[in-house]
């Protein structure tokens, strides 16, 4: 017997979907992947890359971690980031954020089990940083919103610091670090006005 079977079937009749949408489909994708755009994104299930904006299949590389965060010591997002730049050379790096994020709330309160903790730490750092801007902000949600404001900008500050990038602007190649964040209360994204595209 199979495991989850619904959602096999819900794969059967998406991929029936497309094909009667356009035959060539699935043959035309694994021909070739080529996005132009990178996505870091919060693992927040409220917040789909593709979904969001629109974008199919092939369109979009994503990398989602715990409140979008860019470690320099993460193989992880370092590999996903060196892929995307050197072989996929995409024109577009948009690291978004989005308010009321239970990554970025935890970072605010008592210490966590690890690796969570670790992981979170540049969080802990930016309320330290941050101190006196948030804490003048008398709502709960407000702060906590500023806070994953904050985050973002510090995620594109990190990334536009990274060997890769400053690499990949060294030789000229066209790359454009965007900082945005989506409310999941209305479906809609905001840009932060960090937009990056030289060293
Ligand atoms: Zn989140």
């Amino acid at each position: 017997m199979k495991f989850l079977p619904e959602l096999f079937d819900n794969n059967r009749q998406w991929a029936a979907r497309q094909l009667a949408d356009d035959p060539s489909y699935f043959g035309r994708l694994a021909g070739i992947q080529r996005p132009d755009y990178l996505w870091i994104g919060c693992s927040d299930s409220r917040v789909p890359a593709n979904t969001i904006v629109g974008l199919a299949p092939g369109e979009v590389f994503v990398q989602r971690n715990v409140s979008n965060i860019v470690h320099a010591d993460d193989n992880n997002c370092m590999s996903v980031i060196q892929y995307a730049v050197d072989v996929l050379q995409v024109s577009h790096i948009i690291v978004c954020g989005h308010y009321h994020c239970g990554g970025v709330l935890a970072a605010t309160g008592p210490a966590l089990a690890e690796p969570l903790e670790s992981w979170l730490s540049p969080i802990r750092c930016l309320c330290r940083d941050h101190a006196q801007t948030l804490s003048g902000i008398a709502s709960d949600d407000e702060r906590w919103d500023r806070l994953c404001e904050i985050n973002v900008r510090a995620q594109v500050s990190t990334l536009t610091g990274l060997p890769i990038l400053r690499s990949a602007w060294a030789r000229g190649q066209s790359l454009t670090v965007h900082g945005w964040i989506y409310d999941i209360k209305d479906g809609l994204l905001r840009d932060l006005d960090v937009c990056t595209s030289t060293a």
